[in-house]
């Protein structure tokens, strides 16, 4: 077993047999000092056993950081025993609804909690096709024309909801930017290319360790390539065949070219989520494609799986 292999150990046994409740709960990642957990690794097609999109980072025993937030997401962030209380950020990849259909959702469970400290929110600025982060926002929760305008206590802290702080980070630049820091991590971000959207992947660096979230790309996208490059994780969309049509393929990279991605960027790890019909039961085949441009560890994605991440002070122990 490669090096890369034998210190990132994923707890995926329970959930890929398929064990509800509790019993995943028990393979997750809660109280790990650096994880990154699977919470949706499904696509907008419904598919028994997967969420839409969406990860957790674990730092220091606590999810720290959301990313993404899909249909199915509000349920395994309970399963996983997340808290919003102890959330530094939410960083939202594109305004496809397998992606953000569960904010609202996500967002209401902390007027049960005792959070009232700021939540900040990042996510891609708008076009003519998406509104801007901020612009959605102001969709759900205006206090007079949001569609969940009961709600709009999340714009100014009132009602005892916690206050939105919204960051809609460029997706045009081909630069990447710090749009989150924090004493234990950092989150950049840049955008990348998934059809007409505007759209970002992220990179959490924390303890010296890279982990980046592809959200949804196509095969085009060298300002991604530099965002990734020594990953420790790379999450990367699996949504489509190397067969696929050239619709999907502007939306979406294909094996060959996700191998091709992960490969020049020196990528130690290689998970595969939003996983859906058009590639499920052809694993082999996209092995097969991804291993001409990279021979490093290759997982593919199940709802709450837990990703660890061994620390240099681990590894020293051995
Ligand atoms: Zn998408």
């Amino acid at each position: 077993m490669m090096a890369a292999a034998r210190w990132l150990l994923l707890c995926s046994a329970l959930a890929t047999l398929g064990v509800p409740g509790a019993a995943r709960a028990s393979a997750g990642c809660a109280g790990a000092a650096l994880a990154v957990q699977i919470l949706g690794s499904g696509g907008p097609a419904a598919e028994p056993g997967r969420a839409s999109s969406g990860y957790l980072l674990w730092q220091g025993g606590r999810s720290r950081v959301l990313v993404d937030a899909g249909g199915g997401v509000f349920v395994r962030f309970g399963e996983a025993g997340a808290r919003i209380e102890d959330l530094e950020l939410i960083a939202i990849t594109h305004l496809h609804v397998d992606h953000v259909a569960d904010l609202p959702a996500i967002l209401k469970t902390g007027f049960f909690s005792g959070r009232n400290r700021p939540l900040p929110l990042a996510g891609p600025d708008g076009n003519e096709v998406m509104p801007a982060m901020d612009e959605f926002v102001r969709i759900l929760f205006d206090p007079a024309k949001g569609a969940f305008r009961y709600l709009s206590g999340f714009l100014d802290g009132s009602g005892g909801l916690f206050r939105l702080d919204v960051h809609p980070v460029p997706s045009r630049s081909g630069t990447p930017r710090t749009v989150f820091e924090h004493a234990a991590f950092r989150v950049d971000a840049v955008g990348v290319r998934h059809g007409p959207l505007p759209a970002l992947a992220y990179r959490i660096i924390s303890e010296g360790k890279r982990i980046v979230f592809s959200g949804d790309l196509n095969g085009d996208n060298p300002a991604f390539a530099r965002l990734a490059r020594g990953a420790d994780v790379l999450v990367m969309d699996h949504a489509v065949p190397d067969d696929a049509d050239p619709v999907a393929r502007r939306l979406h990279a294909t094996p060959r070219e996700i191998g091709r991605m992960a490969g020049e960027a020196g990528v130690k790890m290689l998970l595969l989520s939003h996983r859906m019909g058009r590639t499920l039961g052809r694993e082999d085949e996209s092995l097969t494609a991804i291993r001409q441009h990279y021979q490093g560890p290759v997982r593919f994605a199940e709802d709450l799986q837990c990703a660890r991440i061994p620390l240099a002070s681990d590894e020293s122990m051995r």
